[in-house]
């Protein structure tokens, strides 16, 4: 009994093991000259930022990305001295006490750049291609002319040019030379203006697997969890997701299971309750049927996952004594990997660990 309760779990849990953060950390970095930047949106991908971050500056990484000034704040609060950049806010947002911080702010347009306080250390962010949230490319020569004057009054620092790639995981798509390109041009014209920055950054983890992508800087977020959108760089995942057997049943052939009835048992067996749903970010709909780690065995999820619980069916050779509490692993570690959650539902890695809801408990060790 004692062995049972010690690997009992009490709740649904996304662990993040902070040694694979450690490892790939250092793999990355052994693969470009330049610095790496520890992207921590989204609470670190959905897990913990402060955290991931921690890890990642302890093992070579010497900066840290977010979007929001907000999360910005958040990792100053949790102790990250680090220099730290935000990249995505309103021209509307208060910044004032993120320059306060020490935050270094993107700023993509002129209305950025008047919204300012004095003293703050700040990347000229160019759209070459996304077209998303970087300066439009027509007004990038007046964002640098006036960026340089604001520094010759002592009023800014601009510390960086950035650029983002919109292909980067296709390497042989020729959108990533096109936005090389633009991008070289707008350095050129950062420079002309008088501006010396000195880090320019283009590169995401995809464009990792191009060295004309380094620049001076990479922002990696995904690798550092071991999310791998190009393959075979020997990055380690980080994340698993345990959930405790809530129930376990056994049912007879036939027996119909969940909403709409889409399952029927096709011979006896031992269904297995999970307290996990789309709620908690379970894929609802997926092109083929997940599937999850217990005992050593994958088991296939039956029936339509509801909001709160999933049934998974743990075959007629499972003994249904003594198994509530038991963890069942969704994905990593000794479960199928997150890649495999990603393929069956169609999702992103990343999108699949930013949809766990707030009852995941997140832990790191
Ligand atoms: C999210 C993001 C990154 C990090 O991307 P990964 O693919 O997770 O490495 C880098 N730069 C920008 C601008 C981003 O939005």
């Amino acid at each position: 009994m004692t062995a049972l309760l010690s690997r009992t779990l009490t709740r649904p849990e996304l662990r993040l093991d902070l040694d694979a953060v450690a490892h790939n950390t250092r793999t990355l970095r052994a693969r470009t000259r330049a610095e790496v930047m520890a992207v921590v949106k989204a609470d670190g991908y959905g897990t913990n930022a402060a955290a991931v971050a921690r890890a990642a500056l302890a093992n070579g990484a010497t900066r840290v990305g977010v979007t929001s000034v907000t999360e910005a704040l958040a990792l100053r609060a949790d102790g990250i001295g680090a220099p730290v950049l935000s990249w995505l806010n309103s021209p509307l947002a208060d910044v004032g006490p993120a320059v306060a911080a020490d935050v270094e702010l993107a700023v993509p347009s002129l209305a950025h750049l008047l919204a300012v306080p004095r003293g703050a250390r700040v990347h000229l962010h160019l759209d070459t291609g996304l077209t998303r949230d970087g300066s439009v490319p027509a007004g990038w020569a007046l964002l640098c002319e006036e960026a340089a004057r604001a520094e010759r009054g002592g009023r800014v620092r601009v510390v960086g040019v950035m650029s983002h790639l919109a292909c980067a995981d296709v390497p042989a798509d020729p959108v990533n030379g096109l936005q090389r390109k633009r991008f070289d041009e707008g350095v050129r014209i950062a420079r002309l203006a008088g501006l010396t920055p000195e880090f320019v950054h283009l590169s995401a983890t995809a464009g990792l697997a191009e060295a004309r992508n380094h620049h001076d800087l990479v922002r990696v977020g995904a690798g550092l969890l071991g999310i791998d959108p190009i393959g075979a760089s020997g990055l380690r995942g980080a994340v698993s997701l345990r959930v405790p057997l809530d129930g376990v049943r056994k049912v007879s052939a036939g027996t119909p299971v969940g909403y709409g009835h889409r399952w029927r048992a096709p011979r006896d067996t031992v269904l297995g309750l999970l307290p996990v749903g789309y709620a908690d970010g379970v894929p609802r709909s997926t092109a083929e049927p997940l599937e999850v780690g217990f005992a050593g065995q994958r088991h296939p999820v039956v029936g339509r996952v509801s909001m709160d619980s999933t049934v998974v069916d743990l075959g007629p050779r499972t003994r249904p004594e003594l198994l509530v509490g038991e963890p069942v692993t969704l994905f990593g570690a000794d479960g199928p990997s997150l890649a495999d959650w990603a393929r069956r539902s169609g999702r992103l890695e990343a999108e699949l660990l930013v949809g766990l809801g707030a009852r995941v408990r997140r832990s790191w060790t």
